[in-house]
């Protein structure tokens, strides 16, 4: 028996869901105190789901407030750690007792197919807000090694009021990624989601109440990134923010923090990642599998998304019967029908912005062997999974991060040649590297400039490993692992003299 139900039952639940028009402030909803509302669209048929409040700086002023008092109140903030657990245990609760409607709502939203959105949301989501609310009163101070007659501790404290700006590709994801160990952390928050997909964040802030959340401690703020996002960027009542987005986006967040009040700007940004299969690797289904999900998962629309498959030729035409195979299999179409593979691209602009670099391929004399163009007899903003063979890394298909279902095939001779292309990118997120050899998985592993490294299986790790990327795909800071916890915190010395 299938694990789902059917396409006509997500929509009988889609269809009986209360859609979030207004921002979530100071726990109550609010209009934009300019009244002004944007269409949010289903990208799948083109429809309107409803109007969402357009938040400016007047909104995110009221957030700010809201979050600031209920930091300074202490009643989260320096609450003892098992009442915050406490807190996020019961909303880990809560999203799975409600994953299957914040799913449809994320799908209707985003076009994520439902397979994806129930795993992300039944599964992973609250996975986070157990492991940091767990975490919350595991972690210990230090007391630094002095002379008898002094103690010196090192503890740590909550930043304060944080500013967490999202994108649109796992929306609620996202959301848990940057809350969950913000919130263990004892820290208040200004959420901005992508204004693509602002609904389930909002859904999510009333569910925290719920859980005993105080009010004020998590503000949501839908709107667009010049108005609602700089005017976080820029407030200096944030104490610290941390994005996830595009690296052009990334990069004005650090200008907007030299402009205003210097708050410390956690960056986690684009990639073009590398897979690498090596002349030794079996062609195998495990191989198929992460080749077809490190291009295609969530339509491609993923930071750490192989994109450059770096293939010896030795291997390659083995590599690529089996792909072709796989993809032309693959099932485009109504995302909130579990058969589905590929949903649709998150909106019509991004849409024609995958075709144009589809077509930027062709024109630059990469091969299409599968796909090519948006998908036929869909009205939506769908597009077929494509394959390049032939990609040079010259091309701009093998610079420039797509962010949509294309898999490029660059062929080479050898270790040598693979490793000296996977480095050649302004990124540096993530790459796989198939190969039985385990000295050279190593070395290529160890040779890699970015913040995660999948041998002979494709995958970003999981809530316990640190993720973010080296050079223009992130800054210092990590998600995820006990490091997240760091971009919420600051470190204080108590030098006590004693008599
Ligand atoms: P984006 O940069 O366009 O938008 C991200 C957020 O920034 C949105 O909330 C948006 O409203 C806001 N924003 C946009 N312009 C702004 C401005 N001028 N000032 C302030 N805020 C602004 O990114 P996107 O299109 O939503 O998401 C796709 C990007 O996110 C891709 O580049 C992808 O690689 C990246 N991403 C990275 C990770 C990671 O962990 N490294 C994860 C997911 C997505």
């Amino acid at each position: 028996m299938s694990a789902y139900k059917s396409a006509e039952q997500y929509r009988d639940v889609a269809s009986r869901l209360a859609i979030p028009s207004k921002a979530f402030i100071d726990g109550e909803w609010q209009a934009a105190a300019s009244g002004n509302v944007f269409e949010n669209i289903d990208p799948a048929t083109g429809t309107m789901l409803g109007l969402v409040a357009s938040c400016d700086g007047a909104d995110v002023d009221r957030a700010v407030r809201a979050a600031r008092r209920s930091f300074e109140d202490g009643g989260w903030s320096r609450a003892a750690p098992e009442e915050r657990k406490a807190v996020l245990l019961r909303l880990a609760d809560l999203v799975r007792a409600h994953a299957e409607e914040l799913a449809v709502l994320e799908s209707l939203d985003s076009g994520k197919t439902i397979k994806d959105c129930l795993n992300e949301i039944g599964h992973e989501v609250p996975t986070f807000f157990q492991w940091y609310g767990e975490l919350a009163d595991k972690s210990f101070g230090k007391v630094a090694p002095t002379a008898e007659k002094v103690v010196a501790m090192i503890v740590k404290e909550p930043i304060g009021v944080v500013g967490l700006v999202l994108p649109w590709n796992f929306p609620l994801l996202m959301a848990a990624w940057k809350l969950a160990p913000a919130l263990a952390a004892g820290c208040s928050a200004v959420l901005k989601p992508a204004e693509q997909t602002p609904l389930s964040a909002l859904r999510l802030a009333e569910l925290a109440i719920e859980a005993g959340l105080p009010p004020g401690v998590l503000n949501v703020v839908p709107g667009f990134g010049e108005t609602a996002g700089q005017a976080i960027g820029r407030h200096s009542d944030i104490d610290a923010v941390s994005f996830t987005g595009s690296t052009e986006v990334g990069a004005y967040f650090l200008k907007y923090a030299s402009e205003s009040n210097l708050k410390p700007v956690g960056l986690e940004m684009g990639g073009k990642s590398p897979m690498i299969v090596l002349d030794d690797a079996d062609i195998d289904d495990a191989l198929v599998s992460s080749a077809i999900s490190a291009a295609f998962w969530n339509g491609g629309q993923n930071c750490s998304a192989n994109m450059r498959q770096i293939v010896d030729r030795k291997v390659k035409d083995a590599f690529l019967d089996r792909v072709l195979e796989r993809t032309r299999a693959l099932q485009v179409g109504d995302p909130l029908d579990p058969a589905t593979d590929l949903g649709s691209m998150v909106s019509a602009e991004h849409k024609e912005r995958v075709l144009s670099y589809i077509e930027i391929g062709r024109s630059e004399g990469a091969r299409v062997l599968a796909g090519g163009g948006a998908s036929e007899g869909l009205s939506g903003s769908f597009v077929d999974p494509t394959v390049f063979d032939g990609v040079d890394p010259s091309m701009r298909v093998a610079r420039e991060e797509i962010f949509g279902p294309v898999l490029g095939v660059i062929p080479v001779d050898g270790v040598d040649e693979a490793l000296r292309i996977a480095r050649d990118t302004d990124y540096g997120l993530h790459a796989t590297i198939f190969t039985r050899d385990i000295d050279k998985a190593f070395h290529l592993a160890r040779r890699l400039p970015c913040g995660t490294v999948a041998v002979n299986g494709f995958t970003e790790g999981n809530v316990t490993t640190p993720f973010g990327g080296y050079k223009r795909s992130g800054s210092l800071t990590r998600d995820n692992g006990t490091e997240a916890v760091d971009q919420y915190l600051q470190t204080k010395t108590i030098w006590i003299s004693l008599r």
